[in-house]
């Protein structure tokens, strides 16, 4: 006899512990708000420890055959200053999360996964086996910032690397070449809790400042319309497993400021972390409370020093005064990019 598990949540880490839990057995139910295929905020750039994650799952494969692209190379930009194409320490993989999380679906069904699309459950309904990977939680402003992220994509944008980051007092946008022969341009922005929601245009904030690199670099794009999406409500503090309550998985637990591209890593490993322990509970080897104890103490092993760089990494990259001098550091010193990208993976 197994006790199945239901899922509130159909993102990557919601569909990453779905296809586990089938992959040993395990009857589970997933419940997604939304509907598939779907675009989403995100710099669609696979990096770090999720990419032997997604091998040791068989997942890997999907991802070539559904059209990822390698990234090798990375460049910087701020106002004033560029570092030269470099080689990234380890490759990164690239693809649209449309079809990303549209192959997962697909995957979790063949395997025997009930997927329920356009169902939101209420928050309240938690408890023995019941896993939440319901994404971020959103918190209206931070430390007297309101948090948001843009994300189109384009074709018509020459990149001098695989992933050109381009800082600016107002955040930064990412550049990638992704399936498709298209480019992702996703960025992170914010804005004083006072300041009015007037002002630029989503169109300006990802196209940078008139005379910038970016400028320069989005002049010719050819914008897909479609693939156009907002998020806003960020909340960008660390917190900890061990303080929540239920098993959750992803940015349920917390969510790694964007700019280390690692949320979907951390998506893919804390999905691989709970499933044996889930598993033990499906057979009756263990109580909800070991699993969940023990999915906790092993994420937050293996994200809390990551979540520290990063809060730091970040807050240098966004502070407006250090963004020339961070890109020339970087333009210098290949010890100093590899530490800020092993660091924070
Ligand atoms: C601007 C920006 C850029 C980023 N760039 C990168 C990057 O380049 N690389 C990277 O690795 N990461 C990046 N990330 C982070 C990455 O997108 C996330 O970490 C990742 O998507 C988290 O996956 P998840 O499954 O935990 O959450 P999500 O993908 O948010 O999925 C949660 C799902 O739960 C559903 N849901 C929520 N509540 C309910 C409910 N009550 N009932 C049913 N369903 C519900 C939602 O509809 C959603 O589909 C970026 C994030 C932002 C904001």
């Amino acid at each position: 006899m197994v006790k199945p598990i239901t899922i509130v949540g159909g993102g990557l880490a919601g569909l990453t512990l779905g296809i586990g839990l089938r992959q040993c057995g395990v009857p589970v139910t997933l419940h997604e708000a939304g509907s598939y295929p779907r675009h989403r905020v995100c710099g669609e750039f696979i990096s770090g420890r999720g990419q032997a994650t997604l091998a040791r799952l068989g997942l890997r494969e999907l991802f070539d055959q559904a059209g990822a692209v390698s990234a090798r190379t990375t460049a910087f930009f701020s106002a004033t200053k560029s570092t030269a194409p470099r080689p990234l320490p380890a490759a990164a993989i690239c693809l649209a999360r449309y079809t990303l999380d549209a192959a997962l679906v697909k995957k979790f069904r063949e395997l025997g996964g009930e997927l329920f699309e356009g169902r939101r459950v209420p928050a309240e309904n938690v408890g023995e086996g019941i896993v939440r990977a319901t994404g971020r939680r959103a918190q209206a402003e931070q430390g007297g910032s309101r948090w948001f992220g843009l994300k189109i994509h384009a074709r018509n944008v020459p990149l001098a690397a695989d992933l050109e980051m381009h800082v600016s007092a107002q955040g930064y946008v990412g550049l990638c070449r992704i399936n498709g022969g298209e480019v992702n341009i996703c960025g992170l922005f914010r804005k004083r809790a006072d300041e009015s929601s007037e002002g630029s245009t989503w169109r300006e904030l990802l196209r940078g400042q008139p005379g910038s690199p970016l400028r320069e670099r989005l002049a010719g794009a050819e914008f897909d319309e479609n693939s156009f999406c907002a998020v806003a409500g960020l909340s960008l503090r660390p917190q900890s497993a061990a303080a929540r309550t239920e098993i959750c998985v992803g940015d349920a637990i917390t969510m790694i400021p964007p700019v280390t591209g690692n949320g979907m890593s951390m998506a893919f490993e804390s999905a691989e972390l709970a499933i044996a322990p889930i598993t033990a509970w499906s057979r009756g080897e263990t109580s909800w409370s070991e699993a969940r104890q023990k999915i906790a103490s092993d994420c937050d092993a293996a994200f809390a020093r990551r979540l520290v760089w990063a809060k730091w990494l970040q807050r240098l990259i966004l502070t407006p005064a250090l963004q020339n001098p961070l890109v020339a550091l970087a333009a210098r010193s290949d010890r100093f990019r590899r530490m800020a990208f092993e660091r924070t993976r």
